[in-house]
């Protein structure tokens, strides 16, 4: 009974907190934007070069505002949330722009504040509009999200799901080690906090080698096993799934009973608060995808991603899952999905890669009962790390990207070191994503060998007064437009 009382006034305090936010937000309009996507997808970049451009002038031709000069001043402003860390900007735009190397990946949460003063599009606003909007920048890990299928699982149906994946499929190959550890122990026989241990690096190891450059699986959750933020060690993340456990509740004092317990902890101490405490007050989402890695290594990894994609967008959707429906008094209506780094292909294919990312959420949308408004799928670049040409192959025109490959990366035998360009043909993208999809078929033949090779920032230059110009991107102000233009009108 009582812990049901405290969920009940954990909750109200919830919906009280953000109808206060509602009403801070009619004195100081502020927009919440979270920026996700699983590792490595480009959140730090994306959120570095959208920041960069604003307050440096950038080329934003589509970016509303901006274009038809009604913005009068945009700063970085001290954020509200005193508890959560700032987002580092002026040292990844140092690297990037200065050092030319790529900043930090994400790792935990972090918010980052931008105020923009505009004169309002409409006579009527102008009248009653300060004129004035602040954007707080979220930036979170999407394997975060990953989490909230758990809270509507027991432990037992959690190991049994996770086991079972572990051995199919390519997974199959990376889990041996840890499920002979777990196969050698007796769930039902005493907990041993050593051996708890050894299982939770196992499996973590497992996940981790899952997700490796040449595997590219998506992340499999508990979310913070490869994302801990500030829980790293702790006992609520020091826990495994088991294999074959045994019918009947576990023992006090077994293994299965010290691995169910934390299991519970980590959901009541570090998913819920999540999601209470940093999702729900989120208004605008940006959901970024590396698509293009997930291509490059072929059907499996992209079925994974997509199945990854759907649990990210389940969470969107707050009616399909009742933890979320509890205490959310306001959704988020607009949600983007952006393939990056499109600074890889030549713009030729980049409506193909549209289309890839279209039919990877496709099916997740029609799920969860998406509508489609509201959500927008697009391919863009951040940084535009390349610049496009064409070369004459074999008598033949061939649309190329020339860039500077970071120091050791390797095309054709021959490995970079980080000064010299070079142009490379980055290969089609199917008209048709089908193609991309099955893992067996006529369309087997078709798949494309798409290369990527990575590349460094792009040298910017610099104006007269050792200003550096903006960023280099591609369709940014298109996703400025989309997420935040409307609240600028
Ligand atoms: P995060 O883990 O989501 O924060 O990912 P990052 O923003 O750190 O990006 C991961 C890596 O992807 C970077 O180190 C870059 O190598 C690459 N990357 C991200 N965005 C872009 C982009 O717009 N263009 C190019 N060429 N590479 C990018």
């Amino acid at each position: 009974m009582s812990s049901f009382l405290t969920r009940l006034t954990d909750d109200a305090r919830i919906a009280l907190d953000t109808l206060g936010d509602r009403a801070a937000g009619l004195v100081n309009p502020s927009v919440r934007l979270g920026v996700t996507g699983l590792s490595r997808a480009g959140k730090t970049v994306f959120i570095s070069s959208l920041v960069h451009n604003l307050l440096n002038g950038g080329r934003l031709p589509v970016f509303e505002p901006v274009r038809s000069g009604r913005v009068s001043k945009i700063r970085l402003e001290p954020q509200p949330d005193d508890a959560v860390p700032r987002f580092q900007y002026e040292d990844h735009i140092a690297a990037l722009v200065r050092d030319r190397i790529w900043p930090d990946s994400t790792r935990a949460i972090s918010q980052l504040r931008l105020t923009i003063d505009y004169e309002s599009a409409s006579g009527w606003n102008r009248l009653f509009s300060p004129g004035r909007l602040s954007i707080d920048i979220v930036d979170y890990p999407g394997e975060w999200l990953l989490d909230l299928p758990l809270l509507s699982q027991d432990y037992r149906s959690f190991s049994t799901g996770t086991v079972e994946r572990a051995r199919s499929g390519l997974r199959a190959e990376l889990s041996g080690e840890w499920l002979a550890l777990a196969a050698a122990g007796d769930p039902h026989g005493p907990a041993d906090e050593a051996h708890v241990r050894r299982l939770a690096e196992a499996f973590t190891a497992y996940l981790r080698a899952c997700r490796s450059d040449e595997r590219s699986l998506s992340t499999l959750p508990p979310g913070r096993f490869l994302m801990p933020g500030d829980l790293e060690g702790s006992p609520a993340l020091t826990f495994a799934p088991l294999p074959d456990l045994p019918p009947g509740r576990a023992p006090q004092g077994s293994l299965a009973a010290m691995m169910e317990r934390r299991y519970e902890a980590y959901k009541t101490h570090v998913v819920k608060p999540f999601f209470r405490e940093h999702f729900a007050r989120i208004d605008r989402q940006i959901v970024l995808v590396d698509a293009l890695q997930a291509i490059n290594r072929g059907p499996e990894a992209l079925a994974d991603l997509e199945g990854a994609l759907a649990e990210v967008m389940a969470c969107f959707q707050p009616g399909t899952n009742s933890f979320l429906s509890s205490f959310l008094t306001r959704r988020i209506d607009k949600v983007l999905i952006a393939a990056t780094k499109a600074d890889h292909l030549h713009h030729e294919s980049h409506d193909r890669l549209e289309r890839i990312t279209s039919r990877l959420v496709a099916r997740a949308m029609e799920r969860i009962g998406a509508s489609g408004a509201g959500v927008e799928v697009m391919a863009l670049a951040s940084v535009r790390a390349t610049r496009e040409a064409t070369v004459t192959h074999d008598g033949h025109p061939l649309p190329v990207i020339v860039g500077t490959p970071i120091k050791g990366e390797r095309i054709n035998g021959e490995t970079f070191d980080g000064q010299r360009k070079t142009a490379i043909f980055p290969g089609d993208l199917p008209a048709d994503p089908d193609a991309l999809f099955s893992p067996h078929g006529p369309e087997q033949a078709a798949r494309p060998e798409v290369s990527f090779v990575r590349f460094r920032p792009p040298h910017i230059e610099e104006t007269g007064g050792g200003l550096k110009l903006s960023v280099p991107h591609i369709r940014l102000d298109r996703a400025m437009q989309f997420l935040f233009g409307d609240r600028l009108a």
